[in-house]
């Protein structure tokens, strides 16, 4: 096992539970952009 360190700017991706909005951002938006509602961060797979 190793830390991952990612580098700043590194953006992850945040969907929101009620729209399913898909943000990028570095840090976690407190409400979605669209409708307002909560956002979680979401893991993107590349592969
Ligand atoms: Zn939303």
């Amino acid at each position: 096992m190793r830390d991952v360190e990612y580098e700043s700017g590194e953006e992850s991706a945040y969907e929101c539970f009620d729209c399913g909005n898909i943000t990028l951002a570095e840090l976690k938006p407190s409400t979605c952009p669209d409708c307002g509602g909560q956002m979680r961060n979401r893991r993107m797979p590349l592969e």
